[in-house]
C-alpha cells in the first residue's frame, strides 16, 4: 500500500514540528526518514498512524485519504502497524500470548489465531521462546516479538519509530539484517525511523533526510551520498570536505573547474552556472599521486585499516580529508589528485 503525504504541517505552539511535508512511499519499498533528534520524525510517523492530527494538507494509505481538511481517520481505520523503541510487550504474558493479542481482540476463531501466531513466531524465529515471559527475554528478541505481533495484526504498512536504537552495537547489525529478512518476507510497505545514517543506508531502498521538521531530500542511499541537493544534506551524510572552486565551463553533467590554481574535470547537475560555486569532495574522491596539487598534511587519525588525514592544499585554507593506506604525520608533504567530485547546486 502506497504512503503520500501532500504538504503536511503539524505545529506544536508556535513550532513547525512538520513544515510543508510531501513524501510518496511505494508499494513494498522500505523507507527510511532519517534525521536529527527533534527534527519531526515521530511526529511524521504518528501523523501517518493516526495518532497525531495534522494541521494542513493530506494523508494518504493507497486510494483512501485519511487525513486532510476536516479529516481525521482515527488509527484503528487505517490498518497501519506500528512498531516503537520501547517494545511495549505485556510483561505478564508470553512471547505467544503477546503475539496472538491482536488476533484475539479482533475475535478470529481459535485456530486461526494459533495458526497465525506460529507462523509470525517463525518468520522472527522465536518458536522455542513462544513460552517464555518478555522479561526472561534479550533485547533483540523482545524486538521480535514486537515484529511478530505487528505482522499478526496483518497490517500490509508497518511503521517503526527507532526500534533498533536500545540495542548493543552488535545486536543493531544482527537485527539489521533479520529486518531486511521480516521485510522480504512480509512484502509490508515499511516506514523506518531512525537517526543513524548507518543503519539507513544499510536498510533503505529510499532515505528522507529530515531537518527542523522538512524533508531536505528523499532519494535512493546512493544519490543522497553522491548527489546531495545542498550543503546541509552533504555535511549530514558520510565524511567530507567543501571547498570553493572556479566553474569554467559545463558540457552536460560534468564541469571543468578551477582548484588551488589547478583545472579539474568533475561531475555536476545539467543547467549547472559558471562561476564560484561549492565543491563536495569525498575522501574516496582523492588519491596521492606525482602529478597532483602539493599538500600539507595537517592531522592523522588512525580508523582501523586505514589513516584519515587532513590535508592543506597550496592556495587553500580548507584542510582536506582524505584516507591513507599507509601511515603519515603531521607536516608531511606530497601530492593529492582529484579523481572525481561533485558541484553543489545551492
Ligand atoms: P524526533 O522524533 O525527530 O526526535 P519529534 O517528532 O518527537 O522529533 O519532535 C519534533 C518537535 O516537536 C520537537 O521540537 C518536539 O519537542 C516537538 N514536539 C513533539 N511532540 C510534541 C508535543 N506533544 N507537544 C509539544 N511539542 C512536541
Ligand atoms: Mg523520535
Amino acid at each position: 500500500m502506497t504512503i503520500r503525504l501532500a504538504s503536511v504541517r503539524k505545529t506544536f505552539g508556535s513550532h513547525a514540528a512538520l513544515d510543508d511535508v510531501s513524501l510518496e512511499i511505494g508499494t513494498g519499498e522500505f523507507f527510511v526518514v532519517l534525521g536529527p533528534s527533534g527534527c519531526g520524525k515521530s511526529t511524521l510517523l504518528r501523523a501517518i498512524a493516526g495518532l497525531e492530527p495534522i494541521d494542513h494538507g493530506e494523508i494518504h494509505l493507497g486510494d483512501r485519504q485519511v487525513a486532510g481538511p476536516k479529516l481525521h481517520q482515527p488509527p484503528e481505520g487505517r490498518n497501519v502497524g506500528v512498531v516503537f523503541q520501547s517494545y511495549a510487550l505485556w510483561p505478564h504474558m508470553s512471547v505467544r500470548a503477546n503475539v496472538a493479542f491482536p488476533l484475539e481482540t479482533a475475535k478470529q476463531s481459535k485456530s486461526c489465531v494459533q495458526a497465525r501466531t506460529n507462523n509470525c513466531l517463525a518468520t522472527v524465529e522465536l518458536e522455542p521462546f513462544a513460552d517464555r515471559k518478555p522479561a526472561d527475554l534479550s533485547g533483540g528478541q523482545r524486538q521480535r516479538v514486537a515484529l511478530a505481533r505487528c505482522l499478526a495484526q496483518g497490517a500490509e504498512t508497518v511503521l517503526m519509530d527507532e526500534p533498533l536504537a536500545n540495542l548493543d552495537p552488535h545486536l543493531r547489525s544482527a537485527m539489521e539484517e533479520e529486518l531486511a529478512e521480516f521485510h522480504k518476507k512480509s512484502g509490508s510497505t515499511t516506514l523506518f525511523i531512525t537517526h543513524d545514517q548507518r543503519e539507513a543506508m544499510a536498510l533503505a531502498d529510499k532515505v528522507a533526510l529530515m531537518w527542523d521538521g522538512r524533508v531536505l531530500q528523499a532519494d535512493t542511499p546512493e544519490m543522497l551520498y553522491d548527489r546531495p541537493v545542498n550543503e546541509q544534506v552533504a555535511g549530514f551524510i558520510g565524511r567530507s570536505t567543501i571547498l570553493t572552486a572556479d566553474v569554467l565551463a559545463v558540457r552536460g553533467k560534468r564541469a571543468l573547474v578551477s582548484l588551488a590554481g589547478q583545472a579539474v574535470e568533475v561531475d555536476c547537475a545539467e543547467g549547472q552556472e559558471m562561476g564560484s560555486a561549492r565543491l563536495l569532495v569525498r575522501p574516496e574522491h582523492v588519491v596521492v599521486a606525482e602529478d597532483g596539487m602539493p599538500c600539507t598534511v595537517q592531522r592523522v587519525t588512525y580508523r582501523g585499516g586505514y589513516w584519515e588525514g587532513h590535508a592543506r592544499l597550496e592556495g587553500d585554507d580548507t584542510p582536506v580529508l582524505i584516507n591513507l593506506t599507509r601511515k603519515a604525520f603531521a607536516g608531511d608533504t606530497f601530492r593529492l589528485k582529484l579523481r572525481s567530485a561533485w558541484v553543489l547546486s545551492s
